[in-house]
């Protein structure tokens, strides 16, 4: 899959994508991510991208020129599906379901604004959907396009070394995960349950699923709505109604 990021600051995010796992992923050629300055297409003679917003107000806003001449040229040499994403709290909430959409895609092109946002002919021209990664504001879109390049990367074959490694997680099960422990077996006087070191592999799952029920109760019950229970899940999840 390509990536192709179109930001003021694309320094403040490379370091980040060319680091550890999507880093192997693009040097292994399974993903490749490109960075499209849009200072570089300003036609100004002092490279402005910016200007005052219309009808007054706090701010700057990011000027249709280099915008619209930076948006052309990212989507040149492009082949098979392709979608303009623009990152903007006014979008829809990013998701793991939402991930696994735009995994689909060949090309994800993922403008990240900044100021106080982006002249809308611009968007109402080049954008498919607007993605917001949560409700609260940050000053710039980078930040929240490479949280979109990181969870659509990993879903992709090869990325991972398995898709269990995503299958079994947080969210994408349904559930929120079990807690994790490595070696050693004790550590600063505590140890790690006894039940999950014993080699019985029945035991460990139930473990597993009770934990990962618990965790959900407490910090995300709204997931329990939406996952496939069984009869045991229900009696837990009762049990710890009655404990609370
Ligand atoms: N004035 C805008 C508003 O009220 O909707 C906020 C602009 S914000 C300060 C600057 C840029 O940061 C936005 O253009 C967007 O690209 C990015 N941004 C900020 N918060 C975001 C979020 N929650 N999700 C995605 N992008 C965000």
């Amino acid at each position: 899959m390509k990536f192709r990021i179109l930001t003021l600051f694309p320094e403040t995010i490379k370091p980040y994508l060319d680091s550890s796992i999507i880093g192997r992923a693009q040097s292994a050629g399974i993903i490749q991510i490109e960075y499209f300055n849009i200072r570089d297409y300003s036609k100004d003679k002092h490279k402005r991208v910016d200007d005052t917003p219309y009808g007054g107000g706090f701010g700057m806003v990011m000027a249709p020129q280099p915008l619209y001449d930076c948006f052309k040229a990212s989507q040149s040499g492009l082949s098979g599906k392709t979608l303009k994403i623009y990152m903007s709290p006014k979008g829809k909430l990013f998701n793991h379901e939402t991930a696994a959409r735009l995994k689909e895609y060949d090309n994800l092109i993922i403008l990240s604004g900044h100021y106080e946002g982006v002249d809308q002919r611009v968007l109402d021209e080049f954008i498919d959907e607007e993605i917001s990664v949560g409700d609260y504001v940050l000053t710039g879109g980078e930040l929240p396009s490479a949280i979109v390049v990181d969870a659509v990367s990993r879903l992709i074959d090869g990325v991972l070394p398995d898709s269990e490694c995503y299958e079994n997680e947080s969210i994408a099960s349904g559930l929120l995960e079990y807690p994790q422990y490595t070696k050693p077996a004790v550590f600063e006087g505590k140890e790690v349950p006894e039940v999950i070191r014993n080699g019985d592999h029945a035991q460990i799952k139930k473990w597993q699923r009770k934990m990962s029920l618990r965790y959900t109760f407490y910090n995300r019950p709204d997931l329990l709505k939406k996952t496939n229970l069984s009869k045991d899940d229900i009696l837990y999840l009762e049990y710890l109604k009655n404990k609370k």
